[in-house]
This record gives structure tokens, sequence and C-alpha cells, in this order.
């Protein structure tokens, strides 16, 4: 089944480390960006041929879907209904920064058909979301997620990012330790990296802030993880964790070979094959869709060789690893016979496990995923 992907492309500031296609929020444009992803959806679900294809998952990303009004969700969730066959069981998540949200607010958005939550806190120290010029403070996210709770949210999931700027080992620690005492049925972890013209970087001069030593971003990874599984937010993915039945449905489309249809400025789709970007301009792309015109930029047809790399690539990502029995079914290719002489090094130095067909990380593996998967690409 398709998972259906809506870019908000709307901010109430721009953090200085964003490297999102985001913009500051304009009720003008956000009023007419509303109603081109409505038409945008409604066109996507017409170009099927009659056969109205069916779709699991909604994803509201960002930028801060929660800038929108629940009745802009619920439009666009409609257009979605009314061009896909959405299933009863679906996934609908919207990414929400903690200063957007009231109770009331998220018992709207639950209304509008929201059933699952994600929340950009990113550090539970005051000190570390100034550093980031982050909105919100520790209470307003500690607040949020009391809020999302009592207007109804069974699914939530918090944003942390570490290796910040000054932050130190027991530091990142005491994030990961207040994130689950808020008991969140997932949790997504990142590094934070800082591009080369981002604000931060200037500010990371100017004020003698570092990142600590590699070893360290080492350990605040392994230790994180432990710490999690001990409460039950077991690994699934190099940055996600989650409590049973409760990994992202829509993300694992990503990572297992599956099919995509991304609406709004910038958003990425992949169909039968053609991987093909929007138009990354909110204006240009408001304006494409009221004219009619093509919003497709970058349509790229994969070759067999190009999606069997992509697939080994993502699945490598997952705990679960590379399933080789299905690849061989669904590509007709040994991926041990093919890849095994790049791949032995690594098995060999403890970052690879190969067990029958299947080949995984460690979790030692997963801090050099990036080097075992140039072999597929
Ligand atoms: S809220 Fe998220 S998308 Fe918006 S500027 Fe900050 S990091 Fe970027």
């Amino acid at each position: 089944m398709l998972g259906l992907y809506v870019h908000v492309p709307f901010c109430s500031a721009i953090c200085n480390y964003c490297n999102f296609n985001r913009g500051l929020f304009d009720a003008d444009l956000k009023t007419r960006y509303v109603d081109a992803v409505v038409g945008e959806i409604r066109q996507a679900g017409a170009a099927t041929d009659g056969v109205v294809a069916a779709a699991d998952t909604i994803y509201f990303g960002g930028g801060t879907p929660s800038l929108l009004e629940p009745g802009e969700i619920a439009r666009i969730v409609e257009a979605c209904e009314s061009a896909f066959d959405v299933s009863q069981d679906r996934e609908v998540t919207m990414e929400a920064n903690p200063e957007s949200v009231t109770e009331a607010r998220l018992a709207a958005f639950r209304r509008a058909g929201v059933n699952r939550l994600s929340f950009g806190v990113q550090s539970f120290r005051d000190e570390e979301l100034l550093r980031l010029s982050r909105l919100h403070s520790v209470d307003r996210a500690r607040a949020a997620v009391g809020e999302a709770r009592a207007a109804g949210f069974d699914n939530l999931s918090l944003d942390l990012m570490m290796w910040l700027p000054g932050q130190n080992v027991s530091e990142w620690l005491e994030s990961v330790d207040a994130a689950i005492a808020l008991a969140p049925e997932h949790l997504s972890l990142y590094m934070l990296e800082v591009y080369p013209n981002a604000p931060l970087k200037e500010e990371m001069a100017r004020a003698r802030w570092s990142q600590a030593p590699d070893d360290d971003a080492a350990v605040m990874y392994i230790e994180a993880m432990e710490r999690l599984e001990a409460a039950e937010l077991m690994q699934y993915e190099i940055s996600n964790v989650a409590r049973a039945g409760r990994r992202s449905r829509h993300n694992l489309k990503y990572w297992t070979d599956g099919e995509w249809l991304g609406f709004g400025p910038g958003a990425h789709s992949t169909r039968s094959g053609v991987r093909w970007k929007n138009t990354s301009s909110t204006e240009e792309y408001v304006d494409q869709i009221t004219r009619g015109a093509s919003i497709a930029v970058d349509v790229r047809r994969l070759t067999p060789d190009q999606r069997l790399g992509d697939a080994l690539f993502t699945a490598l990502r997952l705990v679960d690893g590379i399933d080789g029995n299905a690849i061989q079914t669904r590509y007709g290719v040994d991926v041990w016979r093919r890849y095994g002489a790049d791949l032995e090094p690594f098995v060999e130095v403890g970052c690879l496990r190969r067990d029958g067909a299947r080949l995984s990380l460690t979790r030692q593996g997963m801090l050099l995923a990036h080097e075992v998967m140039t072999v597929f690409v």
C-alpha cells in the first residue's frame, strides 16, 4: 500500500541549524498552499487510470504542520480519502512543535483524523534549546505531551537531538532519561549535523561551543540505545526505537522498498520504479498548481540495479537488516554472491552480522553505517 506524505513548509521562526525545506509562516501563502495541496492530491488520485490506489498511512511533515488549522488538516485528509482508498486502520501522523499546541487544538487535530503525533522536543535541557534557537522550553514540551494524552492520543513520538554544541555524555543522557519518564510510544534520535552555512556554525565559533569528540558521540549513541531498550523502547532502525506494535508504519515504507507519494513543495515520491521531487519553492509550487503546470522536477526512472541498490541500502538501516530471500524473490539476485567479497571485511571486524540469508548491522556497525552502505551504491 502507498504511504502519503504531505509537506507543510511553514515555521514560526527559523532554527539556527535547520536544513529543511521551510520558510517563515505567512497566513496568505498558507491559505493558497492548502488549496494547492488539496488540488495536487485530487489530481494524483485521478491520474491512476480509473483504479483507485490503496494507501494506509498519511504523514504531515515539515516545517511545522501544527501551524495549520485543524480544519485545514481535515480538508487535506478528506482529499486523501477521496483520491485514494485509505484503509480504516490508517496511521495518520502529524509533526508538531510543543509551542504551537494547546489541548483544545490537539483535540481538534484528533477529530480531523490525526492519530499519531511526533513532537520536535530535541532536548530536555533549556540551555540546549536556547543554543538551538528553539522557541519552546522544557516545561512547554512536557506540558504538550500531557495535553496530547488528555486529547486522547495514545501514539506519541518524540524527536531528540544528540551531540549538541557544548553537550557532554551525561547531559545528553539527562534528556534520554527525561524522555523515557514521559513514556512515549516511539522516539527518534538524531545526531546534530552542523551544515557549513548554518547560522549555528558561526554562533558556535563566537561562543566557543564545540561538539564532543567522536568517541563520546559513540558512547552517547550506544548508552542511549541501552537505556531505551531497558525501558522497552526497542531499537528497530538506526535512529528509531518503539514499543511493541508502535513502529512508524509510514517511515517503514522508506526502509522496506515501499512506495509513497509526496505532496507539497519539495516532497519526494517513489512509485513503480520512478522517483521524482516537487519544486521546492512554496510560491512556485502554488503558482504552478494553480496554472495546471507540472510541479515535478528531477524525474528519474530507476534501473533495476539502482532499485536493488536502494533496497539494500535502506534495509541496512533496520535492525532486522536485509532479508536475502526476499531480495532473491524480488530482484533475482543472491546478495552474498554479488556483494560478499566487499562485505566480508565488515563481518570480520564485527560491524555486520551474517545469519543465514539475513545481513544486519551490529550496534557498533550502525555507527559506521555509511561506510558499509557504500558497497551498495
Ligand atoms: S522547526 Fe524544524 S523545520 Fe522549522 S526551522 Fe526549526 S528545525 Fe527547521
